[in-house]
């Protein structure tokens, strides 16, 4: 499998390749050169297989030759075997219509587990082979930190730089980061908003006088090999309720658009996808972006679902590569505006490509702590509120009564606890596999939100490559 810039002019690479470059170095981001393509048949003989078997079915065409099937099923074994539930992603029926896909049950206890356990063995497998050394640069609205940590704490060959905005993440998801003392991880909180962070981010990678020095990476969405490990879930819970013969609609708590665009790959793939519903709280570009086409960014507000606290979706970019005909040159110029701009107005091919299977709805504080209230009340069900969130679009994308809406719930109750218990009445408990949080010593750099100052603590700290 070979995958391809959206900005058109990086040279294409193998999923090998594509894993340890994270971003491509035109400044887009890879994606396959093709939609590898399973039959009725293939799809029907994943369902009742073990979560790892059928993870390493679905991820076979996109790694291609860069690992054997024995391997690539010993990493998934692997991988999946740290989950607390023996399913994984175990379904959750709340009512006639309404399921919830639990995803929240690896080591941090929000989805992003799914995708990161499995990155950071890919890394050492790759690393291994060439030895090489990897320097990753992160940016975190709260959940990728602490997973990407998790994923890669102690692990040889690899440097681990995350930055987080200082005070606007919980104080759970702060300490889950703060508390791995592992010599290779290094936390930064910075004067700033995630979006600020995330472009620090991005502005390294181009960086010569970093890129020169030290290979560096990424583990944010930007990376394909978390899109793929998020693509399997939707085949997972697909197969469970009926697919091939059956659609299913799926609504998605967005932020940066890279668990939905799992969802769109899956359908390319041909899994029977109803509609894919993109579900924002108030920071809501994406809304306002399939809704209307106007894709601009707003100031970030902060709220109880901070990992959706995000303006600028990175992963956008690869639906609207994919819907807008693929032509690399026409979207390098499109995002360059953008990027001067602050605003870019869809294509119209954009706009109706999109609109074939997305549609989206916005929840403002309110409608989340009912949401949170409603499946408490109505169903016996803890949420949290990015999965309130999502609950809330589920509810009111007047889909087909006879359509199954499967939310995907994306964070452990436990994580937002101020804000489930402020909903529901209840305190939620961190799981015992955590219970000492707050007890564990935390160390974290505190840096203004300055390019120069994030760039020179990074190459004062990271390993040179070679
Ligand atoms: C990261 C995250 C999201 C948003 O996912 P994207 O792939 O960035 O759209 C939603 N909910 C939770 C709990 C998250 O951690």
């Amino acid at each position: 499998m070979q995958y391809v810039s959206t900005r058109g002019s990086a040279p294409a690479l193998d999923f090998e390749g594509v894993t340890l470059a994270g971003l491509a170095s035109d400044g887009g981001l890879y994606i396959p050169a093709e939609w590898p393509r399973f039959s009725e048949a293939e799809i029907a003989a994943l369902a009742g297989l073990p979560y790892a078997q059928l993870a390493a079915r679905v991820m076979q065409p996109f790694v291609g030759d860069s690992l054997t099937p024995e391997k690539l099923l010993e990493l998934c074994e692997k991988a999946y075997g740290r989950f607390a539930h023996k399913a994984v992603t175990p379904l959750v029926q709340l009512d006639e219509q309404n399921w919830l896909l639990e995803l929240f049950h690896g080591p941090t206890l929000a989805f992003k587990d799914v995708a990161l356990q499995l990155l950071g063995l890919l890394f050492e497998e790759f690393l291994s082979r060439s030895d090489a050394r990897l320097t990753i640069v992160g940016a975190t609205s709260g959940d990728t930190g602490s997973a990407a940590i998790d994923a890669v704490a102690g692990r040889d060959r690899v440097d681990i730089f995350m930055l987080h905005p200082n005070g606007r993440v919980s104080d759970v998801q702060r300490r889950q980061m703060t508390t791995v003392l592992s010599p290779n991880v290094y936390n930064i909180a910075i004067d700033g908003s995630f979006d600020d962070a995330q472009a620090m981010v991005k502005r390294m990678f181009g960086d010569r006088a970093m890129t020169d020095r030290f290979r560096i990476s990424a583990v944010n969405s930007i990376n394909w090999a978390r899109l793929m490990a998020q693509v399997v879930y939707y085949f997972a819970v697909g197969v469970q309720l009926g697919a091939p013969h059956r659609k299913i609609a799926f609504s998605v708590p967005t932020g940066n658009f890279g668990d939905v665009f799992a969802g769109y790959v899956a359908a390319q793939m041909g899994l029977p996808v109803e509609k894919l519903i993109v579900a924002t709280n108030v920071n809501d570009i994406l809304h306002r972006a399939l809704s209307s086409g106007d894709y601009s960014t707003g100031t970030v507000t902060p709220t109880a679902a901070p990992s959706m606290d995000i303006q600028v979706s990175s992963n956008f970019e690869r639906l609207l590569f994919d819907v807008g005909g693929r032509d690399g040159v026409a979207l390098a110029e499109q995002m360059r505006g953008f990027e001067a701009t602050k605003a870019m107005q869809l294509t119209n091919q954009q706009r109706e490509g999109a609109a074939a299977l997305f549609t989206s709805a916005r929840a403002d504080p309110d409608q989340m702590t009912q949401a949170i209230r409603w499946a408490y009340e109505e169903c016996g069900e803890v949420i949290d509120p990015h999965t309130a969130i999502g609950l809330h679009a589920a509810r009111n994308a007047g889909i087909d009564p006879a359509v199954p809406v499967v939310t995907l719930a994306t964070a452990h109750p436990a994580k937002f606890r101020d804000a489930v218990e402020r909903a529901t009445g209840t305190r939620p408990t961190l799981p015992t596999r955590i219970g000492d949080l707050f007890e564990r010593e935390e160390r974290y750099a505190e840096l203004p939100g300055d390019y120069d100052a994030i760039a020179a603590y990074v190459a004062e700290h990271a390993t040179p490559n070679g």
